[in-house]
């Protein structure tokens, strides 16, 4: 059993919660999907809440993981079963500070299909470079498409490489960043730009033809730890607090 790395925090274990209730309230999850956050004093830990639907987290339902995705100091509340996303992105990628795994409606689409993702405007310049698809199937044949053991996470991070989003063939996606307002700012405009390229293509009729934005155009509009990702996190986070008073 791991142990624990020491206590969080309040306003960190807030915030975590707080996300999960952000990505409720912009449509990224439903009853499903979940948000972590590496541990701040220890990068082979990271937090999580307790498997729930993310729109009803509380501060205290925040769990704390080792990169097994072994639950630390024998805390035996239930997590969840695709915990391991988590896990084997933060193992992979000592850059990441925070996952989202989401089954957004508008992006599952581009999974399926071989037109790909691209960034259709400024706010989802961190897609320019390229979006790849996770194909459960190639490492482990049929499967209930769950990302539900190490093996499976392992797939996902390298099919992730060095890029900030992946497609999930016929599920969903992961979104990762420095911090934890990066991921969430990068998972809801993940789903906005899915359905700016709906209505792009719905237009164009041709993913060959849309203009979105160059690999260097991304590389110069990406900052997300300025002023828009900021103040979009500033924004979602009053109106959390304002419902629940923390
Ligand atoms: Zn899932």
């Amino acid at each position: 059993m791991p142990a624990s790395a020491g206590p969080v925090a309040p306003e960190i274990l807030a915030d975590i919660a707080a996300a999960s209730r952000i990505l409720a309230a912009r449509g990224v999850v439903d009853g499903f999907g979940h948000v972590s956050m590496r541990h701040p004093e220890a990068s082979d830990r990271f937090l999580m809440p307790r498997a729930l639907a993310p729109a009803l987290t509380e501060p205290a339902d925040i769990m704390e993981f080792d990169l097994d995705c072994a639950a630390c100091d024998g805390d035996d509340r239930k997590g969840f079963l695709e915990r391991f996303i988590h896990g084997e992105i933060f193992r992979a990628r000592p850059d990441v500070g925070a996952v989202v795994h989401s089954h957004s409606p508008s992006v599952i689409p581009f999974g399926l299909v071989t037109a790909p993702m691209q960034a259709c405007f400024h706010n989802a310049a961190f897609l320019a470079g390229g979006v790849p698809v996770f194909d459960i199937a190639c490492d482990h044949g049929d499967t209930d498409m769950l990302v539900s053991d190490n093996a499976k996470g392992v797939a996902l991070a390298r099919a992730l490489g060095d890029r900030p989003v992946a497609l999930m063939r016929a599920h969903g996606s992961v979104a990762c960043g420095p911090t934890l307002q990066t991921a969430v700012f990068r998972a809801v405009y993940t789903e906005v730009n899915a359905r700016v390229q709906h209505w792009a293509l719905a237009l164009a009729g041709d993913a060959e033809t849309l203009a979105s934005l160059s690999d260097e155009e991304g590389r110069l509009a990406d900052q997300p730890n300025q002023t828009a990702g900021r103040r979009a996190w500033d924004l979602w986070r009053r109106e959390i607090r304002d419902q629940t008073g923390w």
